[in-house]
């Protein structure tokens, strides 16, 4: 069952177990950040607090990210995360959001941050007016997945040094997992913790996903999920 919280005016999350996802609404529009792990009516749900149109946008396409999917005939994502957004099973068609793109909801414009690593159209939504970033998986502070198919470590640092350069436009950052919110110094210590593993400086403690044994570098802000070395 998920838990809808009234964030301010006009934006709402909803807590989907161990993942979050948002309902941001504008003077004309409204807009679904993600739709859950377990929330084939996150339609429904947007619906029963808005009566806006509504559009569907994916920070990325993970698979607890999607629930909702075929409430939708758009889905609004970076073209790079097409491919895991099919593998998850998304359905609709993709409406491309690029770089530097804004979404203009009415009155509240919506900036798209290309970070690729967690995955490879892993976006961040910067509310321009509200000053806040929602940064999907890439910024939290809980464990990052960082292994499988997809996952690039080496390119995000790069990602996250993006974040910063924007950091006087955004006090603060939604993410989808872990604490909310969580407040933009964390980036610098994801970017050190990122670098510190790409260097071979941090040791990782044997950890178990979906049965397969990997990697954990936890840090003391956030986490890491890495592949076990190739022998
Ligand atoms: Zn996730």
């Amino acid at each position: 069952m998920s838990e809808i919280i009234r964030i301010n005016e006009n934006s709402w999350r909803i807590e989907d177990g161990h993942v979050r996802f948002f309902l941001l609404c504008g003077s004309e529009r409204a807009a679904l950040i993600d739709s859950g792990m377990d929330t084939p009516d996150a339609r429904s749900i947007a619906e029963s607090l808005t009566a806006l149109p509504l559009i569907m946008i994916y920070t990325h396409a993970d698979r607890d990210h999607i629930s909702g999917h075929a409430a939708f005939d758009k889905a609004w994502m970076n073209p790079a995360e097409e491919e895991n957004f099919r593998r998850a099973g998304g359905t609709g068609e993709i409406v491309p959001l690029e770089d530097g793109d804004v979404i203009d909801l009415g009155g509240r414009p919506l900036r798209i941050i290309h970070i690729p690593g967690h995955t490879p159209g892993s976006i961040a939504l910067l509310d321009v007016n509200g000053r806040f970033l929602i940064g999907g998986d890439s910024v939290q502070d809980g464990n990052i997945y960082m292994f499988g198919p997809m996952r690039d470590l080496g390119i995000y640092p790069a990602s996250m040094r993006r974040l910063l350069e924007l950091s006087d436009l955004y006090d603060e950052v939604w993410p989808s997992h872990g604490s909310f919110p969580v407040s933009p110094e964390l980036i610098p210590q994801l970017i050190e913790g990122a670098e510190k593993i790409l260097a071979g400086e941090a040791e990782g403690t044997l950890f178990e996903a979906h049965g397969n044994p990997i990697l954990l570098f936890r840090f003391p802000f956030a986490g890491f999920l890495r592949p076990l070395p190739e022998e």
